[in-house]
């Protein structure tokens, strides 16, 4: 949960030590206000220092993807990353507006708008594409590794040693790529 994403160079961003302990305490608070009496005064305290504490746990997460996404928007011409239907899994999962998700959406938001304000280009590679099945290396497709609790993998045919993630970050890039200049 705390992880943003895995690119294609194998970094992992994660959030930083102090967002973790707030979105922690959070959720600690959020569970003692649910226990208390509904009317009563210790709830209405509690609702408060809840809607504080969410706030400040919003702000920070947005501050931590602003940076993220700036500091990718200034590197890098041109960015692919899968086009999740993270939408439709929310809903799904019944995560709805939570702030307990890892903010991807939020993310690809502010990494889209900071790419084009500096000319560059944000590709979505479409989710059909099998991006965790084929080997980035000889493009061998492995069928074993639609099992999501798979988390690396030998490539049958060639060998090669994958993280399921990094590699699927690779093929991601790759067929971005091939968008671009076809
Ligand atoms: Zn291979």
């Amino acid at each position: 949960m705390y992880e943003l994403y895995k690119d294609s160079n194998g970094n992992v961003p994660c959030y930083p030590g102090y967002y973790r302990r707030a979105e922690q305490k959070l959720k600690r608070e959020q569970r003692k206000l649910s226990l208390m009496q509904k009317g009563s005064e210790n709830r209405n305290k509690q609702r408060i220092k809840v809607a504080i504490l969410h706030e400040k746990v919003a702000n920070q997460r947005k501050d931590f993807l602003h940076k993220q996404s700036r500091q990718i928007a200034t590197v890098y011409d041109c960015v692919c990353i899968e086009n999740l239907a993270m939408q439709a899994m929310s809903q799904a999962l019944h995560f709805g507006k939570s702030v307990f998700d890892n903010g991807w959406g939020m993310f690809t938001t502010f990494l889209q708008y900071k790419l084009e304000e500096l000319g560059k280009k944000l590709i979505k590679v479409g989710k059909f594409f099998a991006s965790s099945q084929i080997c980035s290396c000889c493009g061998y497709k492995n069928t074993e590794t639609k099992n999501l609790s798979i988390r690396a993998w030998d490539c049958p045919n060639c060998g090669t040693y994958h993280d399921r993630d990094v590699n699927a970050a690779i093929n991601i890039r790759n067929e971005g790529m091939r968008l671009v200049f076809a």
